[in-house]
């Protein structure tokens, strides 16, 4: 069997593993995480690697290096899923990360591998529980949130059999230089481009507005076209407008996902008009000058349409840029793949790990663009891709 194969049917074997009957399911220190983490460091023991947990729950896998030193580079990825999940998301680069720890050539570096215990957000209602407590960003605040059932998640860190007062103990030590992720895309660039993987540059910032545009409600009989205020015709040429930008500019995607009439009545003139709009892109500054021109096109639109337009900023977060010397080798380690270069529109553990450390990160194509459903897959031949891109990748930093 191909190491791809052997990958892939470790992922299934994974999935089987569930909280829920019939469904992939592992959750923030589940009893199904617990098994999950047993079968991997199951794997892990076969070849003799070491194995721990921090407080946080993660799963660390050491392999040593073949001479005395501090230097660590950090392979990782998460191991809870989504409700109903698929096989891939997350275990996927662990499983990848575990194959190069059993394959790779002797090292000058050790090679740590973690199972991150949480990513997904989805017992807590906020993500990154795992790779933050790497990183000391653990509050207080986020500890005492609590789940569905009252418990917070110091009091689950107590309940899995762990101390969260060790918890200072999970950061990341100064022997720690780099980091690398695999993970599928989630999205269907890599299919539609016909390839198997994507050096990721960045993953994208976001602009989210609120824009209200207000005109006159009236009769939709008696008042003629020419004497409106229509704030819904208005709003429906902003809309077109933001499509338009996007389309224009490389890398921009700009959504209005939601828009609200008011009154909303077939026989009533739209007097108001309540829109969200949501604008992304690898690089701040493009993204900013996006926004910019869009509010101004709004401007423009109120004059000649006669109708007031208000705007609300609700987020503005920055894109996080992957290390540029680390993702340069990794490129040249995928090259003979033809590998795509392409920014993340979904937030990952690398988000959390590059501002304290150089991170990269590796996507695989993802069939159909399908994920967080039972039905994602992957193609083994691509997994075997990455894999050989990552014996590369260690070896070249091995010789830096
Ligand atoms: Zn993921």
């Amino acid at each position: 069997m191909q190491v791809g194969e052997r990958i892939v049917a470790r992922c299934r074997e994974l999935a089987g593993i569930t909280d829920v009957e019939g469904e992939t399911t592992r959750t923030f220190l589940s009893p199904a995480m617990r098994r999950a983490n047993d079968q991997l460091a199951a794997w892990a023991t076969e070849k003799s690697f070491t194995t721990r947990y921090d407080a946080a729950g993660n799963l660390h896998i050491l392999r040593n290096a073949d001479i005395v030193t501090q230097k660590t580079f950090l392979l990782a990825s998460h191991l809870d899923t989504v409700p109903n999940a698929g096989a891939y998301d997350g275990p996927l680069g662990i499983l990848l990360g575990l194959a190069l720890l059993e394959e790779a050539p002797p090292l000058p570096f050790h090679l740590e591998l973690i199972a991150f215990s949480e990513e997904e957000g989805v017992r807590f209602g906020f993500p990154f529980i795992g790779s933050k407590a790497l990183t000391g960003e653990l509050t207080e605040e986020l500890l005492t949130r609590t789940d569905t059932h009252g418990i917070n998640v110091r009091e689950a860190i107590t309940a899995y059999g762990l101390n969260p007062g060790e918890l200072p103990e999970a950061i990341l030590h100064p022997g720690h230089f780099g980091y690398l992720e695999f993970h599928i895309e989630q999205g269907p660039v890599l299919e539609h481009e016909d390839r198997a993987l994507g050096i990721v540059t960045a993953i994208i910032g976001q602009s989210r507005l609120q824009l209200t545009f207000t005109g006159k409600a009236n009769h939709a009989g008696t008042t003629p076209m020419h004497l409106r205020h229509d704030a819904l015709t208005a709003a429906s040429e902003f809309v077109l407008a933001t499509e338009t930008l996007a389309r224009n500019t490389p890398g921009l995607v700009a959504t209005v996902g939601r828009l609200t009439p008011y009154p909303g009545a077939g026989n009533v003139i739209p007097g108001e008009v309540a829109l969200s709009l949501d604008v992304r892109h690898a690089d701040d500054s493009v993204r900013h000058a996006s926004v910019e021109a869009l509010l101004a096109t709004a401007n423009s639109i109120s004059v000649t349409r006669r109708v007031r337009i208000t705007h609300t900023f609700k987020l503005d977060q920055p894109a996080v840029p992957m290390d540029t010397s680390l993702t340069g080798l990794l490129a040249e380690a995928a090259a003979p793949t033809r590998p795509l270069t392409l920014a993340s529109g979904a937030g990952h553990d690398a988000m959390v790990l590059a501002p304290h450390l150089p991170a990269t990160m590796l996507f695989l194509r993802t069939p159909g663009g399908l994920s967080h459903h039972p039905d994602e897959t992957v193609l083994p031949s691509d997994v075997q891709l990455a894999f050989e891109t990552g014996l590369r990748f260690l070896e070249r930093i091995a010789n830096v």
